[in-house]
């Protein structure tokens, strides 16, 4: 069977794979053809042979299938792969709960069928296909989750999924944009279902209700409802709901009356109304009621993202442990593929669950699986890996019957700077591994989302005029993002260069498998000889460095050179009075240094009063940079803007642009920050909460000051050695602990600090406080202070943990 491959990290088994030449509004597959190529991918879907780069002809053992467009082609194939299976389908969609409520039938009802579900939130145009070609023989249910964001969408879904049951969860306001209003978006889901036997809904969601009727008779629906009893096929009444379950009493009407009470263990609403359609399908398939309680007690909270936490000795762990099934598997294993090599690639993994295969099978396509992803060391978990151990003869292994074996042999110092992925079935409890991997230096974490960071990134995409290259700033630890991580992401994603504020910077991203341009900023003289070495491209900003350089440039070739122009800024770079100096410069030493750019730096891009001075700015660089080149004889690139430059002036993109705290989340002329994604999140805990009687002072200096009333303070593990501002001391700032803000009391310490939670009556020790992130924008911290969000973002010390949700 041919393995469907649409990103270029994640060849798994070159041979068989069958490449789709995709297309985004910032993405075309077609420019990872001879990447592919090189790593043994012979089989291409394409749909334009001119921009196949170099040509088809430098591809010759490979075979291309050139269609009109590449994704209905892997669509069609879905579909068609999805006719050959007889067995009942389940198309989920709404606005909310789609990938929860799928993943608890699956939990739900894995006793009586092994069941084919789309991976975690596979619910796109790709995801769709990609998911139902999972099916095989062995399946006896799938589950299928349908995500739309635009009218026509779901026809094409339903074309691949080609359901036999449906499931509407809701209908919500999330992703309007395509709509023009609610009817129009409900008129569009229920395209999944035209053709189902049965169609699972609640009666309460009155549009839902309104449109099912217009298309399926009433025998082809199963309904569920807490508000009209009489007309559902169950009438749920709420008898009890205390913090952490509900109680409900089911009704049924048909085929005979009865009457069941089930514990549902969650409190919220969301999870209620999604264990309420999970069941109402239970009942329909008239599972005893007994067995459904049974069930349910086990059901447990899915968790939607993967993490990668770093840990200790220098290691990551991708965190997995929810489920463990062959597909999942894949997935994780090419989620650790994708992470940059820094020393070995480790798996710890449990018996692997519900694959429908003997165990020989499995576990020899489980090592075959390890083998292509480049893992060398397995720890397995579990009394099935153990007994099939002499499949992974390959790599270095350990086995263990049980979680708590593992746990009681661990030993820390056997891992070092490995990126290890914990993957287990639910009942391995594989979570106390990773608690015991994670460093507990403090409880404070930096969250970055991978995720946002590329939305951020194709937002400025957009906006960049065709032809422009992008040069992204990972100074300062990416903006205290952390710059391997980052860097590799925008590596991925294309970017042209990458520009560090110094040598060692670049080193480091070197020596972390970062091979794009890199420009040092202020590279120091004394290590132009690690620029040769790591190939790092200096910025030149004055003539005693450019004569340093060109000295060390006569003894060995050195890298090609960044001119830095000053304009206005007054603060490095050569000014308009320097050019013939400079100039003869160049041409005296043509044969022995390379200019691979000239910039300069607006002095207020982002403010509309500084609008001349930019003017001028930009004119005296276009009066200079005609110099330059006419004397190499040889174009160079011209860049001048930031990240707020790019947005205001547009005609002035010139051949590169310098993205920096844009991709970060942070849109500096504040008038298109909806357009942009929080990236970082600063998060610690509540230590400890207090009660204070009127009258008493609180912290360093009694600060803190006293009042008449009782108060509850609670104190929390960040401090300025953290980075958080000591101008936060007394008011001036405040955190969000359970979605209400708390001013902080008294002074910021080194480690620690204080809030007023009097207002929020739960708050206690081990609550998170949200330091930022999108329930306190960091624009509105750094008013507070009379800073910029640049200062707080870079100030995040290196000692907090930052905790990565992979892309
Ligand atoms: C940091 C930096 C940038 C990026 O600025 P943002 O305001 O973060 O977009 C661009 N150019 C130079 C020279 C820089 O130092």
């Amino acid at each position: 069977m041919h393995h469907l491959l649409l990103d270029s990290r994640r060849v798994g088994q070159a041979a068989g794979s069958l490449f789709f030449a995709l297309r985004g509004p910032q993405h075309n597959g077609h420019l990872y053809l001879p990447e592919l190529y090189q790593r043994g991918v012979r089989l291409f879907v394409i749909d334009s042979q001119q921009e196949v780069p170099n040509g088809l002809a430098a591809y010759p053992e490979a075979e291309f299938l050139l269609v009109d467009d590449a994704l209905t082609a892997l669509q069609t194939i879905a579909a068609e792969h999805r006719r050959h299976f007889r067995l009942p389908v389940l198309g989920v969609t709404g606005s909310n709960g789609k990938t929860i409520v799928k993943e608890w039938l699956a939990q739900l009802l894995a006793p009586d069928e092994l069941v084919c579900k789309s991976p975690r939130s596979y619910n796109s145009q790709v995801g769709v296909p990609l998911s139902v070609w999972e099916l095989n023989a062995t399946h006896t249910l799938g589950i299928f989750e349908a995500g739309i964001s635009e009218r026509g969408e779901m026809a094409r879904l339903a074309r691949v999924i080609q359901p036999t049951l449906g499931l509407f969860t809701n209908i919500g306001t999330a992703h309007d944009a395509g709509f023009t209003n609610h009817l129009e978006k409900v008129e569009e889901k229920m395209q999944l279902f035209l053709g189902v036997d049965t169609l699972f809904y609640c009666l309460d969601h009155e549009l839902i209700h309104e449109v099912v009727r217009r298309h399926l008779p009433e025998h082809r629906t199963f309904t569920w409802s807490r508000q009209q009893l009489h007309q559902a096929h169950v009438a749920v009444t709420v008898a009890e709901a205390s913090a952490d379950r509900t109680v409900v009493r089911v009704h049924l009407a048909r085929p005979l009356p009865q009457e069941h009470t089930f514990t549902l263990p969650f409190a919220d609403e969301p999870s209620v109304e999604n264990a309420l359609h999970a069941l109402s399908v239970l009942l329909w398939r008239q599972v005893p009621a007994a067995e459904i309680q049974h069930r349910l007690d086990r059901l447990h909270p899915v968790a939607m993202r993967l993490e990668m936490k770093q840990a200790l000795n220098d290691c990551y762990v991708l965190d997995d442990t929810y489920n463990n099934d062959l597909a999942g598997l894949n997935l994780a294993l090419d989620a650790l593929a994708r992470q940059p090599r820094r020393g070995r690639r480790t798996l710890i993994l449990s018996d692997v669950l519900e694959s429908g295969l003997a165990g020989a099978d499995l576990y020899a396509r489980v090592a075959a699986q390890l083998a292509t992803h480049g893992v060398e060391r397995l720890v397995g978990i579990g009394s099935e890996i153990q007994q099939h151990q002499v499949a992974f003869q390959a790599v270095q292994t350990a086995f263990y019957d049980t979680t708590d074996d593992f746990l009681r042999s661990f030993q820390p110092e056997t891992f070092r700077q490995e990126t290890i992925l914990v993957k287990g079935a639910r009942r391995f409890g594989f979570e106390r591994i990773v608690t015991a991997f994670q460093q507990k230096i403090h409880g404070t974490v930096l969250e970055v989302n991978l995720e946002a960071l590329v939305q951020n990134l194709n937002f400025y995409r957009s906006r960049i005029q065709p032809g422009t290259k992008l040069m992204v700033m990972v100074k300062a630890f990416a903006y205290g993002s952390g710059s391997y991580e980052v860097a590799n992401l925008l590596q991925f994603h294309r970017a042209d260069y990458l520009a560090v504020a110094y040598t060692d910077e670049g080193v480091d991203l070197r020596q972390n498998g970062i091979s794009l341009p890199i420009m040092v900023m202020n590279p120091s003289p004394d290590a132009f000889q690690m620029l040769r070495q790591y190939h790092l491209e200096p910025e030149i900003y004055s003539f005693e460095r450019l004569h340093d350089y060109l000295a060390a440039a006569h003894q060995h070739p050195l890298p090609a050179i960044h001119l830095k122009l000053d304009t206005g800024m007054r603060r490095l770079g050569f000014a308009e009075s320097d050019l013939p100096e400079l100039c003869a410069l160049l041409r005296e030493n043509a044969a022995h240094l390379r200019v691979a750019s000239a910039l300069t730096h607006l002095a207020g891009a982002d403010e509309e009063q500084h609008n001349n001075f930019s003017q001028q700015q930009l004119a005296a660089f276009q009066r200079m940079t005609p110099q330059l080149e006419e004397t190499l004889g040889y174009p160079i690139l011209k860049h001048a803007l930031n990240s707020a430059g790019i947005l205001r002036f547009p005609e002035a993109q010139l051949d590169m642009v310098r993205l920096g705290i844009g991709l970060y989340g942070v849109e500096a002329t504040g008038r298109e920050q909806q357009a942009l994604q929080p990236v970082s999140s600063l998060r610690t805990t509540i230590s400890q909460v207090k009660t204070l009687p009127p009258g008493e002072t609180v912290g360093y200096g009694r600060r803190g000051e006293a009042v008449d009333y009782e108060r509850r303070i609670a104190t929390l593990a960040i401090g300025y050695a953290d980075g958080y501002d000591r101008r936060f001391s007394n008011g001036a700032g405040e955190v969000v602990v359970r979605g209400q803000r708390a001013p902080i009391i008294g002074n910021v310490c080194m480690d620690m600090c204080m809030i007023d939670v009097t207002h929020i009556a739960a708050a206690q020790a081990g609550d998170t406080a949200e330091i930022f992130g999108s329930q306190l924008p960091l624009s509105e911290l750094a008013k507070r202070i009379g800073t910029i969000p640049y200062e707080l973002l870079t100030n995040v010390s290196e000692r907090v943990k930052r905790v990565f949700f992979a892309e």
